[in-house]
């Protein structure tokens, strides 16, 4: 019987600030991709202040059924200073929380990627960091972010405490372990688990867990570390990691450490998963309000988070592979946009760098 074809579904989500520029130039290479055969589909949606002008909410009914409906979400940013004196709750950054929420996004995948072309970039030595490709899959949902009971009270004696809970049942931590262990078997099957196990129960079940996942990922290589050494480690020798797994604050601190070695917020992609591998993604970066509507935003890191959503979306290696060549190829080429620009090189537009990566594809 003849294989039925099956079309994916991306809601586009532009945004506020540079976030229409710089989804603009992944929406063209999507376009590219689409010409080449790749069945996809995609629909516009407004979120954040976009979704406030239009319908009074940052995360509108219209939004949230074109999100549901979708098989992955690309997303450019949300804000700006406009908006910073509206209620909390029509603030454009809370519809990046509803949408989370609403879509149970709980596995947030981080690469710190460091091109060869921009070792200068970083603050640390080239040699150690130029190369460098790691994957920081962080819990999203869990934790003492999360856990209750929580608050702050007033003790018999008038003293005031503050109270957070670190917890995490056993489901959670297998289901971020899962995302993890696929991520490494789909790059070089190396995965550092990053806990406190020493001195958090919360997290000596977490490694205990890790280690019995691992008899259903053979291929993988688990090792754990405490995550004070990571901290140290990650500047000291940042390449020996290729996946790392934690929970949700140490994963906080370490995602924002990682992605500084590489020095270019522009160039970051960012993917945040649920149980059924569905997806928003979006570069680590804000909405820029400062440089928006100007054309010189650095396009990259969306079109990069294109190319994750093509991998851990929809399972299409080699169209994410094509992407980041082109990137990789464009880098090489001595194109930059004026966040990476240094003497020497060709500085360009968004858009510029948007059709120079078309070409390249
Ligand atoms: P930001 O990341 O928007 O900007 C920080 C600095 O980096 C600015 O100088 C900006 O010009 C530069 N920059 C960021 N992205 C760039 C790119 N692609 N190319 C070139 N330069 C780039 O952070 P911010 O200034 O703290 O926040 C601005 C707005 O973005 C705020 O409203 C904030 O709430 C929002 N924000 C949104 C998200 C999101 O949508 N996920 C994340 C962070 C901040």
């Amino acid at each position: 019987m003849k294989e039925k074809k099956m079309t994916k579904h991306i809601a586009i989500l532009p945004g506020d600030g540079i976030g229409p520029e710089i989804v603009a130039q992944a929406v063209r290479i999507l376009d590219k991709l689409k010409a080449d055969g790749l069945d996809i589909d995609y629909q516009y949606a407004p979120l954040g202040g976009a979704a406030y002008e239009e319908y009074h909410h940052p995360y509108p009914p219209y939004t949230q059924e074109i999100c549901q409906q979708a098989d992955a979400i690309l997303l450019g940013a949300v804000g700006g200073p406009q908006y910073d004196t509206l209620e909390r709750s029509l603030r454009p950054e809370r519809g990046l929380l509803a949408i989370r929420k609403d879509l149970n996004l709980f596995g947030n995948l981080r690469p710190a990627i460091l091109y060869p072309e921009l070792a200068n970039a970083s603050t640390l030595k080239p040699e150690v960091v130029s190369g460098l490709d790691i994957l920081i899959v962080r819990e999203l949902t869990g934790d003492v972010y999360f856990g209750e009971p929580r608050g702050i009270h007033t003790l018999a004696n008038g003293e005031r405490e503050g109270i957070n809970t670190m917890r995490y049942k056993e489901s959670e931590i297998r289901r971020i372990g899962k995302i993890a262990f696929e991520a490494a078997q789909k790059r070089n099957k190396k995965l550092c688990s990053v806990d406190k196990a020493n001195v958090l129960e919360t997290t000596e079940l977490w490694r205990e867990i890790m280690t019995d996942m691992n008899k259903d990922y053979p291929d993988v290589s688990l090792t754990h570390m405490y995550v004070d050494n990571a901290a140290m480690q990650l500047v000291k020798a940042p390449k020996q990691f290729d996946v790392i797994v934690t929970g949700n604050i140490f994963g906080d601190i370490l995602s924002d450490q990682a992605s500084m070695l590489s020095g270019s917020i522009g160039m970051l992609p960012s993917a945040s998963l649920n149980e059924s591998g569905k997806g928003l993604y979006e570069p680590s970066h804000g909405s820029a309000p400062d440089i928006a509507g100007k054309d010189l935003a650095n396009p990259l890191a969306t079109i990069l988070s294109l190319a994750m959503l093509l991998r851990y979306s929809f399972n299409n290696e080699p169209a994410a592979q094509r992407i980041e060549q082109a990137v990789g190829q464009v880098l090489a080429q001595g194109l930059r946009t004026q966040d990476i620009y240094e003497v020497g090189c060709q500085k360009v537009s968004c858009s510029q760098m948007g059709d120079a990566v078309l070409i390249a594809l």
